[in-house]
């Protein structure tokens, strides 16, 4: 089973899938172009909050970040006048020290992941979406910055006027995604924010073809007019997209065979049958582990 992953919507449906699915049965292909380097190491925040959830050791309260973590090492540089975009807690901060050791030591970021996911004992297949540095630059009233720099510094208040995936002309796919797409009949996109999450992976180099292929299944992360979370509304009214599961179908349209949106969306089914896609309704606000395995089910459901 393959999935692209952002970092909150996705890993909740990960959550469900991983109670039918073995862990060793998942791989995921995460989103890397919100990754940024901190106090001299490369914070990934996607592929960290899918690690620590296959690890046991998410904190899913907030859906990033290590349960129970505690932040002397950001609070002592904040004090010292070295603050940092993102509150890093002090054992997260030792993934990050772990994965960048790998990186000065002449590791790809695919490798690098892999050996740290492995020492944090995640079962999952957990795959960058490329090895190139690929950044969601967000050009706004104010200037154009990182998407940290905008979401997290600046709590996403600037207007937002276009979204670039810098980097994105030079990537190639990896081997590893590539050995990992060619054994899947199926690709799940999960709930997650399309231009910042997804939009970045099917950016790769030879990606949207690959994808095309398969029978793609994905879920929608807005229900009504709104995301559950999150920028995404924001940022596809900027790229030209509705604000609704039909304007996420647009984004997707090319590769997407089924869509399955909430329940209480009122989405008429016409719009999507002239896209060819097959559209489900199901309960995809995930609340609960019960709720996420129930959407999981109906997601598994689609598979061919
Ligand atoms: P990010 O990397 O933190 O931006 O996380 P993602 O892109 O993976 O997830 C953000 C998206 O998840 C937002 O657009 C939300 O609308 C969506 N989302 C979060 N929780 C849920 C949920 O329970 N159900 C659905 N359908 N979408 C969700």
């Amino acid at each position: 089973m393959l999935i692209l992953s952002g970092g909150t919507g996705t890993p909740k449906l990960l959550s469900g899938l991983r109670q039918h699915v073995p862990d060793e049965g998942i791989t995921v292909v995460v989103n890397t172009a919100e990754d940024l380097w901190v106090s001299g190491n490369l914070v990934c925040p996607d592929i960290d909050t899918v690690t620590y959830l296959f690890a046991g050791l998410l904190d899913m309260d907030k859906w990033w970040g290590i349960a129970q973590d505690t932040y002397r090492t950001h609070e002592a540089l904040t004090s010292a006048g070295q603050g940092e975009v993102l509150r890093l807690g002090d054992r997260d901060r030792a993934t990050h020290i772990m994965r960048s050791e790998c990186i000065r030591q002449g590791a790809s970021l695919t490798e690098a992941v892999g050996r740290t996911t492995r020492m944090l004992g995640a079962g999952a297949n957990i795959l960058p979406m490329c090895d190139e540095s690929v950044s969601s630059m967000i050009s706004t009233d104010t200037g154009t910055m990182h998407f940290q720099d905008f979401w997290v510094g600046q709590k996403g208040r600037p207007e937002v006027l276009g979204v670039e995936y810098k980097g994105a002309e030079n990537t190639t796919i990896t081997d590893a995604v590539c050995k990992a797409m060619e054994q899947e009949d199926n690709i799940i996109i999960g709930p997650s924010n399309p231009i910042t999450s997804i939009g970045p992976i099917l950016a790769v180099n030879d990606m949207r073809e690959l994808i095309r292929s398969k029978n793609v299944v994905a879920v929608s992360p807005i229900i009504g007019c709104e995301p559950v979370s999150g920028p995404a509304g924001k940022l596809m009214s900027a790229c030209g997209y509705e604000v609704s599961s039909r304007g996420v179908a647009r984004f997707y349209e090319d590769l997407l065979d089924v869509f399955v949106v909430d329940e209480r969306d009122g989405l008429g089914l016409r719009d999507l049958e002239e896209m060819n896609v097959a559209v489900v309704s199901a309960d995809t606000m995930m609340t609960s582990p019960e709720t996420s395995a129930a959407l999981a089910q109906v997601v598994m459901g689609q598979l061919i």
